[in-house]
């Protein structure tokens, strides 16, 4: 991953429309079974030559509901082990933002404190 969505979403959508590679499920597809969206940690990219941040945390309105997760890469396999917090369907590493220090990830570390306002389209 990535991002990791916790139990603050409020289920308002906005996350999944606006993610760049369809890397979130909502809540009535969440693996886990959880009343909250979900993002995919083998299909998020953390918005990587896409955008300049993650959309999904950029137009969140539940400030601190996305944080950041450890990459999703072969060196974190355990980390995404937890059957409580992840469902992983493939194995393929993902690219992942090398600006943000590993400290700062897993840690429950915002990705956005203020929403920002997306334009359309
Ligand atoms: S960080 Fe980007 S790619 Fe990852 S779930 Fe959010 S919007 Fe999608
Ligand atoms: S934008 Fe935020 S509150 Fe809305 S569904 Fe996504 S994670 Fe939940």
């Amino acid at each position: 991953m990535a991002v990791i969505i916790d139990e603050s979403c409020i289920t308002c959508d906005a996350c999944l429309q606006n993610c760049p590679v369809n890397a979130i499920v909502d809540d009535s597809k969440n693996p886990l079974g959880y009343a909250r969206y979900y993002v995919q940690p083998d299909k998020c990219v953390e918005c990587v030559g896409i955008h300049e941040d993650p959309q999904c945390a950029a137009i969140c309105p539940s400030i601190g509901c996305i944080t950041w997760d450890m990459p999703f890469s072969a060196e974190f396999e355990t980390h995404f082990a937890n059957e409580e917090l992840y469902k992983i369907v493939s194995k393929k590493a993902k690219k992942y933002r090398t600006d943000i220090p590993l400290e700062q990830r897993g840690v429950k570390k915002e990705v956005q404190e203020e929403p920002e306002v997306l334009e359309a389209g």
